[in-house]
């Protein structure tokens, strides 16, 4: 028989352990000591140890493989879940991060034209667990970023659950301003998380200056449009003051041109972000190719003198398929 997942049934895991007190000294286990075997909670009663370890699971993932990249040493780990679907999460270090790129769901919905997970479709939400679960297996960690496989605001509740375990000072502590979530652009959900108030970045996933073209990439542009966005982006800055980015893919003819420059920086300064350039990542799932050197240059050059904060962002673990927007939950044999 399968475990339950500790964080998806937690009325049920109270009334398991009788005591609420139990429940917070196992947070205390999980979230300070990450320890995530129950036999190993020794300041537990030996029964309740062993019927908590033979019921229940903290991470109800199970690792299916690892690759490392060899060119920058990034992770890539493959998990499945209890009723064998897969998702990844990758991990980005450099002499002063932990950087975990998380997933939120298995597959997306959403389709855009130039995306690994996109093409494959849509399974599943996570779960809250799945999700903790991927973070409690890389921690400890400096960041974290929903940017792996699917969309985060389509799976709202989970994510907003997640949130609230990490940030809150009882549980995981983890500064909401070393978050980043990154959105297609759902505005009653922005509007939603604003309300919450708490210091989350956001990344907006713009990739097109205007709707024509923006639709085409993303076919959820026509029901959520530029402007639509860009007021709910607005809110969430002036209610939470979270910081907020841009992130522009560059796609060599497609949307790389210097007026879609200039658009991207009226967009940009108007709600008040920086921008992060992509260049686009190939899979075998998309005809698209990488803008060239120089584009990018140029590009580059004309948000900076329009006065946008802009970084170049160059993807981690290329060379195993775990970059921005490869990510696609294929089975590997390839084991670290
Ligand atoms: N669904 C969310 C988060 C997951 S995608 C979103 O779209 O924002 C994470 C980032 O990877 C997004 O900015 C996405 O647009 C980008 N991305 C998708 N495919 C890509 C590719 N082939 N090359 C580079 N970035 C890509
Ligand atoms: Fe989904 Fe984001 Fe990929 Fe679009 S870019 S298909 S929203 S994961």
């Amino acid at each position: 028989m399968s475990k339950k997942s500790f964080f998806d049934h937690s009325d049920e895991f109270d009334h398991a352990v009788e005591k609420p007190y139990r429940t917070r000294q196992i947070l205390e286990w999980v979230f300070s000591k990450y320890v995530f075997d129950f036999s190993l909670m020794t300041d537990l009663p030996l029964p309740l140890r062993q019927k908590l370890a033979s019921e229940w699971d903290i991470i109800p993932l199970t690792e299916l493989s690892r690759q490392q990249s060899k060119e920058d040493g990034t992770v890539k780990f493959l998990f499945q879940a209890g009723d064998h679907i897969l998702t990844e999460s990758v991990l980005m270090t450099s002499r002063e991060r932990r950087t975990l790129c998380v997933s939120t769901q298995a597959g997306c919905r959403n389709g855009c034209r130039f995306c690994a997970t996109g093409a494959m479709g849509f399974q599943r939400d996570l779960t809250a667990g799945e999700i903790i679960g991927q973070i409690l297996y890389a921690s400890p960690l400096t960041n974290i970023v929903f940017m792996g496989m699917g969309e985060p605001l389509d799976n709202f509740d989970s994510l907003t659950s997640v949130l609230h375990l990490l940030n809150d000072s009882d549980k995981m502590n983890f500064g909401a301003r070393r978050v980043t979530i990154s959105t297609v652009g759902i505005p009653d959900k922005i509007r939603e998380l604003a309300n919450q108030n708490r210091q989350f970045g956001l990344s907006w996933s713009l990739h097109a200056p205007d709707d024509e073209l923006r639709s085409f990439l993303m076919p959820i542009n026509k029901a959520y449009p530029i402007r639509k966005v860009m007021n709910a982006f607005k809110y969430y800055k002036k209610t939470t003051g979270g910081n907020l980015t841009v992130e522009y893919i560059l796609i060599k003819g497609v949307n790389d041109s210097s007026s879609a420059a200039l658009k991207t920086a009226g967009i940009a300064l108007e709600i008040g972000a920086k921008v992060n350039l992509i260049p686009y990542n190939p899979h075998p799932y998309a005809d698209f190719y990488r803008s060239e050197k120089e584009t990018i240059e140029l590009f580059s050059d004309i948000l900076q003198k329009e006065g946008v904060i802009t970084t170049l962002r160059e993807s981690k673990g290329k060379d195993i398929d775990a970059a921005c927007g490869q990510l696609a939950g294929r089975h590997t044999k390839e084991v670290l």
